[in-house]
């Protein structure tokens, strides 16, 4: 399959000097799994959050779809759905009304098929007329999901999925993503946990200090490093 994603020597230093990344170069295939594993202030959202536009690079190219994200935004943009880190809903509106507005936000038309069809992907169906703030923390999770995935994009980034969730959620994020990598959605997500990559993603990339240090499928880097060794390399 072709590449979706095309990162090219992306850095990005903040006003405070801060190398959040520096000299970043990866590519993702259309319908991959990809992990991006790296300790606190790794540069893991940073890298997100411009490839998703809400941060602008200091230097190096991104391109989506084969859209340059600097010039050829409103194209890249429609092919990427992003799940932030922080559950951000409107409590008292019912979840298939929050789904339907996000995919408006984007100019889409209305598909209520494809909208059954995520939910029910997401296990949401039987609540769809729930009210959010009427909703479990993994169920908030999952409508997150759906609205990410209303606009149909071609890949969804997920930040840090299952940060301050118990073990049980964590689970079902997993399976959340096993079901989405049914449905042919090329993925790109965040965590601190290698069984979390492990678990999930065909490809791991090891981001420290702004730097990805190595990108490896997922079995090859289990056999090479073991848990242990790479743990200890990144705290
Ligand atoms: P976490 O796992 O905690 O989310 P991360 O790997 O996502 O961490 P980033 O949030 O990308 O890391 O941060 C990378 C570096 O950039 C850190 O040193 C952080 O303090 C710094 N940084 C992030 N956002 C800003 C900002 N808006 N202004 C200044 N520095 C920032």
């Amino acid at each position: 399959m072709g590449a979706i994603i095309e990162i090219d020597h992306l850095s990005k230093q903040y006003g405070s000097g801060t190398k959040a990344l520096d000299d970043v170069s990866l590519t993702i295939d259309e319908g991959e799994i990809i992990a991006l594993l790296g300790p606190n202030g790794a540069g893991k959202t940073t890298m997100i959050s411009i490839i998703c536009g809400l941060v602008v690079p200091t230097g190096g190219t991104v391109r989506v779809g084969g859209h340059d994200i600097r010039t050829d935004w409103r194209a890249a943009r429609k092919l990427i759905g992003l799940v932030p880190q922080e559950i951000a809903l409107e409590p008292f509106e019912k979840v298939i009304n929050c789904v339907r507005f996000t995919r408006g936000l984007y100019g889409m038309p209305p598909d209520d098929a494809y909208i059954e069809r995520i939910l029910r992907a997401l296990a949401l169906w039987d609540k769809r007329d729930a009210a959010t703030r009427e909703l479990s923390g993994g169920m908030k999770r999952r409508v997150l999901i759906a609205k990410a995935l209303s606009h149909q994009p071609k890949v969804l980034f997920l930040d840090e999925p299952t940060a301050g969730v118990d073990v049980a959620l964590r689970r079902e994020m997993w399976q959340v993503v096993g079901d989405l990598r049914r449905e042919g959605v090329t993925i790109i997500l965040t965590t601190h946990y290698l069984e979390e990559a492990e678990e999930m993603a065909d490809r791991v990339g090891v981001i420290a200090k702004g730097q990805l240090l190595l990108v490896r499928p997922t079995a090859e880097l289990m056999g090479e490093f073991g848990k242990k060794t790479l743990n200890i390399e990144l705290d």
